[in-house]
């Protein structure tokens, strides 16, 4: 018989987050293993033991037997639900994984060499634990599937050795959900709608209709908004200056992991902690992350042409009242409009696109 659990797994780098929904779709579960690549641990509900996770697969293992603990073994799911980062141009709804939607993931590495590889491992250990139970995975880059050409192009000629440097856009999963839920506090869906998931990382997206029109990330999850470690918005001729000066690997590390909140603060990434720190560079970083929020804010509106509403989600935009009311004063020049504060809720919108998947 069938099983009536999704596990909705979140595979990255250093950890492996993921969450239990039955056959309600009400979440029931949560199970996270954090510090892959040494002494981690594994949280399960609110119970965390550390626990060796020398690599994802001992992580993801890790995971099972938790799961197991609690009476869950992985073949009685009826389903496993993957969050994909990048979905390339090919990928642009959630889908059933076969062979053919396996190998369009694995295609898309080279678009997100940080990201893709982590969510195939877990694929293919389901895959070999269980291998008749259904995987489905939901794209971060499949909402941004309605953004306009003119919104979506490098003004980078038009050569096939170019293909796919292009605009793509993240934080889909977080924003079609948002999307879903605002209409609980808005009424309808404000027509103009500006939101922000600000957490680790941050982005802003002009959702028009319920589409997206424009977002701040770009080719990759490095650009826009000034985040806990990457660098946001940056002019290419100072990439290519660090390229040469520190060298291909340096750069990314620097772009990627000790930039942004942390790399001015000199502090932490972490915005809480900036907040309880008094230092002039903690108070720089809060001031940069708001201003370059709201600077690129400006170019979103004129995107959808006004503004109706703003929204914020995410763990600073959810919870940090001092963020949210700097951005809003700094928008305040585009009069009066309702502001929103929603849950992220990703993994359950990525529970109910398997399930929809699955009941069709
Ligand atoms: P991720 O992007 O990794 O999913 P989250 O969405 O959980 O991260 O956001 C993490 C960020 O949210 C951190 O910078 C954290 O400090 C911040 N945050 C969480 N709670 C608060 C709070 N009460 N006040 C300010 N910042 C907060």
């Amino acid at each position: 018989m069938a099983g009536t659990h999704i596990l909705v797994i979140n595979a990255g780098s250093s950890s492996i987050k993921t969450a239990l929904f039955d056959g309600d779709l009400a979440e029931v579960l949560r199970i996270e293993a954090t510090g892959i690549g040494g002494i981690g641990a594994v949280k399960t509900g609110a119970a965390s033991e550390p626990a060796d996770l020398p690599d994802n697969a001992a992580a993801l293992a890790a995971i099972i037997d938790a799961l197991s603990r609690q009476g869950i073994a992985l073949t009685s799911l009826r389903a496993v639900a993957h969050r994909v980062v990048h979905g390339g141009t090919a990928l642009t709804a959630p889908h059933r994984i076969t062979p053919a939607i396996r190998q369009a993931i694995v295609d898309c590495i080279p678009l997100a060499p940080l990201h893709n590889p982590h969510h195939l491992a877990a694929i293919d250990a389901v895959s070999a634990l269980a291998p008749d139970l259904p995987q489905c995975a939901s794209f971060d880059t499949a909402f941004h599937a309605t953004i306009p050409d003119l919104a979506r192009r490098y003004a980078l000629p038009d050569r096939p050795d170019l293909a796919g440097l292009q605009r793509y856009g993240f934080h889909g999963t977080s924003y079609a959900a948002l999307v879903r839920n605002l209409p609980q506090q808005s009424g309808t869906l404000p027509k103009r709608l500006l939101a922000f998931h600000l957490g680790n990382g941050a982005s802003a997206c002009a959702i028009l209709d319920g589409q997206s029109v424009a977002t701040t990330m770009g080719y990759s999850p490095l650009s826009g908004l000034t985040m806990g470690t990457r660098v946001g918005e940056i002019d290419a001729g100072a990439v290519l200056r660090l390229v040469r000066q520190l060298g291909l690997d340096q750069t990314e590390t620097l772009l990627n992991h000790h930039s942004g909140l942390l790399g001015l603060s000199g502090i932490s990434s972490d915005m809480r902690t900036l907040e309880n720190s008094d230092t002039p560079k903690a108070r720089f970083a809060i001031d940069h992350f708001c201003y370059w929020a709201a600077r690129q804010a400006g170019s979103l509106i004129a995107a959808m042409g006004g503004l109706d509403a703003v929204a914020f989600t995410g763990g600073i935009g959810e919870n940090s009242a001092l963020i949210r009311t700097a951005v809003l004063d700094k928008l305040s020049w585009m009069g009066k409009f309702p502001s929103y504060t929603v849950a992220a809720q990703e993994e359950i919108q990525i529970a109910g696109e398997a399930n929809a998947l699955l009941t069709t």
